[in-house]
């Protein structure tokens, strides 16, 4: 494992048993407080959206954005936000994806993206893939070009990757 990753992994918090019996969370609040992990993340998401030639970011609902945000402003594109359903106030365009239990919907706003843009997918935690997958349909519906997904961590056990490569048309998966 490289430097970086062994630094940002050290702050990580495991908390078993949240939100519900069975979980383990991440906590990345210790890394967001740790100044030194924190501008290390960004740089190497920065390298990344650089190498892919990414033009927009787009961070996830919620940690996403507070990774995404500062992402966005160290490669000199803008940022994108992909919220919950019925929080954008102006035309979105919506994405319904299957949960463990139930289903859940994320919009974006329709002209923040164009046909023009290459779009970098930015969030804390890549677990079943059900989201990320869903984030990168509505940015194809928006006309954009999908440059990757990139995350800090993935939970590989649960197969994330597995779900989203077939749709990605070789746009790489990455996790810090
Ligand atoms: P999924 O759609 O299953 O890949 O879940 C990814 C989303 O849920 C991300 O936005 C994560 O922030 C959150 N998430 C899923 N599992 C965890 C976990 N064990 N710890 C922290 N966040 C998680």
């Amino acid at each position: 494992m490289t430097e970086v990753a062994e630094l940002l992994r050290s702050r990580i918090r495991d908390v078993p048993d949240y939100p519900e019996r069975g979980v383990m969370f991440k906590d990345i609040t210790p890394l967001l407080a740790d100044p030194t992990a924190f501008t290390a993340l960004t740089e190497s998401l920065a390298e990344l959206c650089t190498a892919y030639r990414a033009t927009k970011i787009v961070g996830l609902e919620a940690r996403g954005f507070i990774l995404a945000a500062p992402v966005a402003v160290r490669s000199g594109v803008g940022f994108v936000p992909v919220r919950k359903a019925g929080k954008l106030p102006g035309a979105t365009l919506g994405q319904a994806y299957e949960l463990e239990y139930g289903r859940a919907e994320i919009e974006v706003h329709a002209e923040d993206l164009s046909r023009d843009d290459r779009v970098m997918v930015i969030d804390d935690v890549l677990a079943t893939g059900g989201t990320a997958e869903a984030s990168v349909q509505l940015i194809r519906r928006a006309g954009a070009q999908v440059a990757g997904v990139a995350v800090l961590m993935e939970l590989s056990f649960l197969g994330g990757r597995q779900r989203l490569e077939p749709g990605l048309d070789g746009a790489p998966v990455d996790a810090i």
